[in-house]
């Protein structure tokens, strides 16, 4: 693709079409097309269907001259930066009268025309048009790449969801993820109403996370994330407890068979197992470390009850732990009450 390039086009403007061959002949050795037009609105139309490297204009045309061609030009953002050489048998010091055009876009050439002066003049202006091309194809290119790159990513980061939807564990912790989490609970949850028997739930939320990843950027923050999660697997030891990344920076344990009590002692030995294992955070304001807080709460679920209210309770008391000052671990007084 961009291989093949079109030849750069000049266009020739002049009212005598003798000149218009003499110019066209001169011009022959250059690599260029050469179009031609015999009036200013001729050349006008042209400009609107080609994009040209250079308007060679004569000055003196009749209706309307070279100056009123380029005037309109100037007005045209599609043509504003069109290099013009005036091509002018009138004296040095009527020239110069057409201002302001393209600082460097404008040259004037004098009858009769030198044919070695007219070359090289046209030589600078191309020269100057393709690299301005050359620079616009370059751009063009990075551009279509930089959003080919987007898209790539866009793609992968969408199979990277669906993946993670389709895996019962969290992609960077590699503990159980929420949608693994609300399966078993709900299991735990229907085999404690059958039984008659205790489930609680610890909801442990890091302190100051999000000044941690402002401060040590998101890579670190990860890492925090993942070092926390092993610390909390770890610190569970019964089989049916479970331990699972809830969301962001929140984690569940679920506790069959426990109740309340039993709930804020694995709550508090979580609490310091975090704090014991001394990730720097000098952001917060609780500890120089990463510490957590937890929020505890449990009861015996009554048959055809649903876990979402266990879930609210033990948040509940996260927040009540939060706003109490971090780094603690808050139960519910009494087991919820459902029903
Ligand atoms: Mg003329």
């Amino acid at each position: 693709m961009g291989a093949r390039r079109e030849r750069v086009k000049v266009l020739v403007v002049d009212d005598r079409p003798e000149n218009l061959l003499v110019m066209e002949n001169i011009l022959k050795p250059l690599d260029v097309e050469v179009l031609t037009a015999g009036s200013g609105p001729d050349a006008l139309s042209l400009l609107v269907d080609h994009d040209v490297a250079l308007v060679i204009l004569d000055v003196q045309m009749p209706g309307m001259d070279g100056f009123e061609v380029a005037e309109v030009m100037r007005k045209n953002p599609l043509t504003a930066h069109v290099p013009i050489i005036f091509v002018t048998a009138i004296s040095k010091e009527e020239q110069y009268v057409f201002r302001g055009y393209e600082v460097g876009a404008v040259d004037y050439l004098a009858k009769p025309i030198d044919t070695h002066v007219l070359l090289s003049k046209v030589r600078v202006f191309i020269q100057l048009y393709e690299q301005k091309r050359e620079l616009k194809e370059k751009t063009e290119e990075l551009e279509r790449k930089i959003s080919e790159l987007e898209e790539t990513k866009r793609k992968l980061e969408e199979l990277n969801r669906k993946l993670e939807d389709l895996s019962s564990l969290d992609g960077l912790t590699g503990i159980p993820n929420r949608r693994r989490f609300d399966e078993l609970l709900e299991m735990e949850w229907k085999r404690s109403a059958r039984n008659g028997t205790w489930i609680s739930l610890c909801m442990l939320d890091i302190d100051h996370f999000k000044s941690f990843n402002d401060n040590y950027g998101h890579l670190e923050g990860d890492e925090c994330l993942k070092k926390v999660a092993a610390v909390l697997k770890r610190g569970i030891w019964r089989p049916a407890d479970v331990v699972a990344r809830f969301g962001g920076e929140e984690f569940a344990v679920i506790l069959p068979e426990t109740d309340l009590e039993g709930a804020s002692v694995v709550g508090r030995r979580l609490r310091e197992d975090v704090e014991r294992e001394k990730i720097p955070h000098r952001y917060s304001s609780v500890s120089d470390v990463v510490t957590v807080s937890v929020g505890v709460a449990g009861c015996i679920p009554p048959p055809g009850s649903l876990p979402s209210r266990l879930i609210e309770e033990a948040d509940r008391m996260l927040y009540e732990a939060k706003k109490s000052g971090r780094n603690r671990v808050v139960a519910s007084p009494s087991p919820l009450r459902l029903g």
